[in-house]
Parts: C-alpha cells; sequence; structure tokens
C-alpha cells in the first residue's frame, strides 16, 4: 500500500482560486488591498447574515492584536484567556504590554469554564484592578457556552474577542460562530477550514470600528497628501491575491464543513465499540461544530495511553498531535496568573486531534482505521 503520509489537516483547492488569482494579476491589483478584498469581505458578512462587518487582514494573529488596540488595552492592563488554545490567542496581549490571566477549562466543550471565569474577574476586581477583555475560543469548531460567557461579561461590563479562528462554518443556537463577541476573529491559515493560503478577518459590529481597523492595519495614515501619522500603524491588512484565494475557497466552505462532520461521524463509529476511548461530541444541538479537527480522549491504562496511540500512527506515516498544551503550562506564560482546577491539564494528558482534513480518501480512512483496530485489539 502507498504509504504516503496523512497529515492532521491539509488545504485543499477548490479550482475556483485561479479565476480570482489571474484577474488581480491581469488588472494589476497585486498588493494589500484591492477588489477581491473588498468582494472576500461582503462575501463573509453575507455569510455570517448579521450585522457583523468584516475588516480582512493578513492573519487570524494580527486580528486578535487589532481587536486588543480596539479596545484601548494598554501596558499594565489585563486581559483574561482561555488557557487552553494555540498561543496565538495569549501573544497579542504581550505585545500590548498587557497581562494575561489564564482561565481553566470545563468539561463539556473544552472551553473557557463559567465558574472559574467568574471566579477570576472577581479575584482580579479585589486585588484592584478590572479586566479589560476576556478571550474566548470556540476550541476545533466547537462552541463554548455562549450564553452563560456573555452573561458573565455583561454582569461586569466587559468585552469579549471571540476567537473563531477554528471555528468558521461552526453555530451556536442557530447564529454563527464569529458574531457573538463584541470582536470576533477568522484565521485562514493553510491549515484551517478554509484558506487563503495565510490570512485573517476581524468582525465587529460598526462601520465605524470596521474602518478603524483598516486604518490601524494599513499603517495609520492621517488624511494628508504626504504620509502623516499621528497613531501607532501596522501593515496587517490582507493581499488582493490571498482574497482571491479566499473567493474561491467560500465556494466550497460549507462542503468542507460537511465532510469534516463526515470525518467525526466516520471516527465515532470506529470507537463505537472500544471502551475507554472517547470521541469529542456536542453536548446538545444548541452547540453545532464544523468539527475542525475531530479529537478523543485516550483513558491510560497499563498497555497503553495517548502517546503509545499516536506513535502507533507514526509509524503507519499518519500524523496525529496532543491537544493544544494549556497556555498557563508554557514556559512564556507560566509566570501569570492562572485560575482553574487542572481540567485542561487533564484533557491535555489525554487527548489527541486525528487527521480530520477534508481531503481524506477513503484509501486514507482505511489506513488510518487498521491502526486504530490494530492498535486496541492487541493492547
Ligand atoms: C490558527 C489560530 C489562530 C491564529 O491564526 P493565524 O491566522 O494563524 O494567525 C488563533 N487562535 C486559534 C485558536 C487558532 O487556531
Amino acid at each position: 500500500m502507498d504509504n504516503k503520509r496523512i497529515y492532521l489537516s491539509l488545504s485543499e483547492e477548490s479550482g475556483f482560486e485561479q479565476e480570482y488569482i489571474q484577474k488581480a494579476l491581469e488588472t494589476n491589483w497585486i498588493t494589500s488591498g484591492g477588489p477581491n478584498v473588498d468582494e472576500f469581505e461582503s462575501a463573509l458578512e453575507n455569510y455570517l447574515n448579521e450585522k457583523s462587518l468584516i475588516s480582512a487582514l493578513n492573519s487570524g494573529t494580527s486580528a486578535i492584536h487589532l481587536a486588543l488596540v480596539l479596545l484601548g488595552v494598554e501596558k499594565g492592563d489585563e486581559v483574561i484567556c482561555q488557557s487552553m488554545t494555540f498561543s496565538a490567542s495569549a501573544n497579542p496581549i504581550l505585545y500590548q504590554g498587557a497581562i494575561p490571566i489564564f482561565v481553566d477549562s470545563e468539561l463539556d466543550t473544552w472551553n473557557i469554564c463559567p465558574e472559574y471565569l467568574e471566579a477570576a474577574i472577581k479575584d482580579r476586581i479585589k486585588k484592584g484592578k478590572k479586566p479589560k477583555a476576556i478571550i474566548v475560543v470556540h476550541l476545533y469548531g466547537n462552541p463554548y457556552k455562549v450564553d452563560e460567557i456573555h452573561a458573565i461579561a455583561d454582569k461586569y461590563g466587559i468585552s469579549i474577542i471571540e476567537d473563531s479562528a477554528e471555528a468558521l462554518g461552526s453555530s451556536y443556537k442557530g447564529k454563527k460562530c464569529g458574531s457573538f463577541g463584541d470582536f470576533g476573529i477568522f484565521s485562514f491559515n493553510g491549515n484551517k477550514i478554509i484558506t487563503t493560503s495565510s490570512g485573517g478577518a476581524l468582525i465587529s459590529n460598526s462601520k465605524e470600528l470596521k474602518d478603524k481597523a483598516i486604518f490601524y492595519a494599513t499603517q495609520s495614515k492621517d488624511e494628508a497628501i504626504h504620509y502623516q501619522h499621528s497613531q501607532i500603524g501596522y501593515n496587517y491588512r490582507m493581499s488582493n491575491i490571498c482574497a482571491g484565494i479566499g473567493l474561491g475557497q467560500l465556494k466550497v466552505l460549507d462542503k468542507n464543513v460537511d465532510s469534516r462532520r463526515k470525518i467525526n461521524s466516520f471516527y465515532k463509529e470506529i470507537f463505537r465499540n472500544i471502551e475507554g476511548v472517547d470521541v469529542f461530541e456536542s453536548i446538545n444541538e444548541d452547540y453545532f461544530s464544523n468539527y475542525w479537527l475531530t479529537t478523543i480522549l485516550v483513558e491510560p491504562n497499563k498497555n497503553r495511553n495517548r502517546e503509545s496511540l499516536r506513535l502507533a500512527f507514526e509509524k503507519a506515516n499518519i500524523e496525529c498531535r496532543p491537544l493544544w498544551k494549556p497556555m498557563h503550562l508554557q514556559p512564556i506564560f507560566e509566570k501569570y496568573p492562572y485560575y482553574g482546577n487542572k481540567i485542561a491539564e487533564k484533557l491535555f494528558e489525554k487527548g489527541l486531534c486525528l487527521p480530520s482534513g477534508s481531503n481524506l480518501s477513503v484509501e486514507d480512512k482505511d489506513r488510518v482505521k487498521e491502526v486504530i483496530i490494530n492498535f486496541f485489539e492487541y493492547k
């Protein structure tokens, strides 16, 4: 059998990209911003179908950074962040010289825990500072507890930045992820559900904020004939070529969501009769996940654990990865405050992300299945 590497999540061309890229080249729009960027923004605004406005940027990380800038987060301010996430959720806090305050996950969605969130807010206020923002993540495409989390944020008057990098196509109570926060963000990095090769978007709810984000993202140029600047500028705008790729990709977004959800069902079926392994599943129908990645928890025993399963996949040239290592355990972040009770630690110990790309072929699935069957039969 062909033993080519099976990856966790790969980008895949839709076939519709070339036309947009070609047009950009022919019309000499080979720069940041341009007609493809405007069209990409409108298409995403239509997709979200809310009062959400999109500023297309060069990455999801830039989008989080600009959200903090727009919220006026400055040196010494405190920003709460879900601990279990990719480092890009938290790094922009440090770009601003602000202080991250990490909060544990809960077991239903693996996202920020409402109880520890409120405990953290109360304690920070008691210590003298109300946090300026809360960064919450829809991890692996699974919506966080939107109602509970937003009720707490409202109660204390704290803004939410909704990190929806992994959750384009997911929804909560029928409303699309990305449209809940004071700001939301998407990522179109190569491994996400659709790609622009590299890119991101900031979601806001007013024309003024959208324009302000684009102003910052294009070097904060004041109205003047010469270049004049009265604020710090950033080079964060999406390129017109990348937006062309994005327009082609948007046409297959629904199809990609469908594929990833089918892959999730494929894994559920395999693991149905294997004891000690749980495939992550949304708690109820309010939580619609794009299942960007299918994840499992492996209960360790004397014969096997998460790592031995990962190595069995690796031996078959199949890429799997542990869950995100919580931020409060990362060398760069461990000195900052943390509120929780080791839920994220335990998930990290037992959790594994399985190959979930929408281009996983029938043969690929057979190879994945064979590894699982052999591993659990003989151990
Ligand atoms: C991918 C990702 C980001 C960052 O997006 P980039 O476009 O790669 O900068 C932020 N947060 C989470 C949770 C992500 O998975």
